[in-house]
């Protein structure tokens, strides 16, 4: 059945069934579709497409900051007082996987000044959701590692741009 809909998907697409499959294999993706239909199957086709929970949720993971840029609209410095400890994050990323959400996007403030980052990322990860990253570039921190330390899905990392001035950057 499912065979059947992938080959007139497709096929209307003048997509190559095996591509199609070897595609949806991945997890994430099959996460992804999911979303997709099961909001069609609720709303029908709407514009834009209603789903039953957001694709993509935006987490400013922390208020603290290593560096104090002066356009920051965040604010960033010190972690706010009251910012949710390691159980209450892992809950959170439970209770998104279940509701639908495919992707999380941590930012901040800094994600990398919160030492559970790694712990909540690869419970995200071992849910088979998708991690996007925005991080200063300024920690110890490089791409490569944090690809070898979230390597179920490698996330996507925004890094910013420094300017000339040492105190900002865009
Ligand atoms: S790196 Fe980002 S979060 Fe930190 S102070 Fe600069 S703009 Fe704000």
């Amino acid at each position: 059945m499912v065979a059947t809909i992938l080959r007139a998907g497709g096929a209307s697409f003048n997509v190559n069934f095996e591509h199609l499959r070897n595609y949806l294999r991945d997890p994430i993706v099959r996460r992804g579709v999911t979303s997709v239909l099961s909001g069609i199957g609720r709303h029908g086709v709407t514009k834009p497409q209603f789903l039953d929970a957001p694709f993509l949720v935006v987490w400013n993971f922390t208020n603290a900051c290593n560096l104090r840029c002066k356009h920051c609209y965040q604010r960033a410095d010190k972690p706010a007082p009251n910012e949710l400890s390691t159980e209450e994050r892992l809950k959170i990323v439970g209770e998104l996987a279940e509701k639908g959400v495919v992707s999380i996007a941590f930012s901040g403030g800094e994600p990398l000044m919160r030492r559970d980052f790694y712990e909540v990322a690869m419970e995200a990860e071992r849910r088979d959701m998708y991690i996007a990253l925005a991080m200063n570039g300024d920690t110890d921190e490089s791409g490569y590692s944090i690809d070898r330390k979230l390597r179920m899905h490698p996330p996507s990392v925004y890094r910013s741009l420094k300017s000339a001035k040492e105190t900002s950057q865009n």
